[in-house]
């Protein structure tokens, strides 16, 4: 099968459209031709968080690359063979671990053998799933499709710093476990807590978080105040949980320098509330990230509450690498996506 060839300005036209299509193109051992890389973002082309999860591609299944420079518009990507191995990646400051690890996991899953990632670089940073969403919602949602692996956070590190560091063991994926994902009824009795993190701030901005959490209105089992010590920065984000007997969702918010902590909980409650009320069983997050797990069994469904720009564009990435179609209805409050092998 040839090179496929992607317009990176196409549908959300950022950094997931390339990391999309690295990871299936390792998957596949097809070719990857991209061009016009992050073409709607305000400074196109390869950032050090884009070529970081380049290299790691590279690095994981022997492949040979042009174009891998910062600024780049346009990245061949030729890949070897999926190689288990003990990698360790290092990313500059601001970029995000968890981008790396979303590249690189579903690859070695197909290697012969476990493989340990370490990566270090920002764990808690905005536009990037935290290291609690992976730990707690992600890894848990593609276990039962037979994807199994598990995680450690061995150091915080807080956007735009970073510095921290976390550490992915990976088991192959045996053919004859897991099943095609069927997320579709909403949460049953759903239970909510939160954590609020701090690092290097005055333990007041915890404080008055965790009464504004209270004065929400929504129903907290626990809140936890977590004075996090060992992070090179200051940093703060707020994650809210809602969790049933089947499945933990998590949405955060995040706090920045002259951003006022109303501000940050207004932003993590409303996305839980929204959630809860819409009815669905996956958050859009998570939805965007199930997808590729869900086309490589070649069939599941799932709703969301959001049918966000990154999985539309996601679907017509994974459809030039895999024999998929994706069925999109509207729902009630909630959007129901189904995948059928072709
Ligand atoms: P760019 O700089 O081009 O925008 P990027 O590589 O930084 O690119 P996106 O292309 O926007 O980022 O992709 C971000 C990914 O992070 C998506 O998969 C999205 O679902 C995920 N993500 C963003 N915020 C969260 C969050 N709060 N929780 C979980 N996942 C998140």
């Amino acid at each position: 099968m040839g090179t496929v060839h992607i317009d990176g300005s196409f549908g959300e036209g950022g950094g997931q459209v390339l990391r999309t299509g690295l990871t299936l193109a390792a998957i596949t051992g097809r070719g990857l031709h991209i061009d016009n890389i992050r073409a709607n973002r305000p400074k196109p082309g390869l950032g050090k968080q884009h070529l970081a999860c380049v290299e790691a591609a590279c690095k994981i299944c022997n492949a040979g690359c042009s174009g891998d420079k910062i600024g780049s518009t346009k990245l061949d990507f030729t890949p070897g063979g999926v190689a288990a191995g003990n990698y360790n990646f290092v990313i500059g400051s601001a970029g995000s671990a968890s981008l790396v690890i979303q590249t690189v996991l579903p690859v070695l899953f197909f290697a012969d053998k476990p493989s340990t990632v370490t990566v270090t670089g920002g764990t808690h940073n905005p536009w990037a799933p935290p290291f609690d969403f992976l730990k707690e919602s992600y890894l848990p949602g593609i276990a039962g499709m037979g994807f199994k692996a598990d995680c450690k956070l061995l150091r915080f590190g807080f956007y735009p710093a970073g510095g921290g560091e976390i550490v992915f063991k990976v088991q192959p994926k045996r053919t004859d476990e897991g099943n095609p994902p069927d997320l579709c009824e909403p949460m049953a009795g759903p239970k909510i807590s939160a954590k609020i993190y701090t690092s290097r701030l005055p333990v007041q901005i915890a404080q008055k978080q965790h009464k504004l959490l209270l004065d929400t209105g929504l129903d907290f089992e626990a809140i936890e105040n977590i004075n996090v010590t060992d992070s090179v920065s200051a940093g703060n984000c707020v994650v809210v949980r809602i969790t049933d007997k089947k499945r933990t969702i998590v949405f955060t918010g995040f706090g920045s320098r002259g951003k006022p902590s109303e501000k940050v909980i207004n932003e993590v409650v409303t996305q839980a509330r929204d959630f809860l009320n819409s009815g669905a069983a996956i958050d859009s997050h998570l939805a965007d990230q199930l997808l590729i797990y869900m086309a490589m069994q070649r069939a599941g469904k799932f709703t969301t509450n959001r049918l966000s720009k990154h999985l539309t564009t996601n679907m017509e990435v994974i459809k030039k690498f895999l024999p998929v179609s994706f069925v999109v209805e509207k729902e009630h409050d909630y959007y129901r996506v189904l995948c059928t092998g072709l």
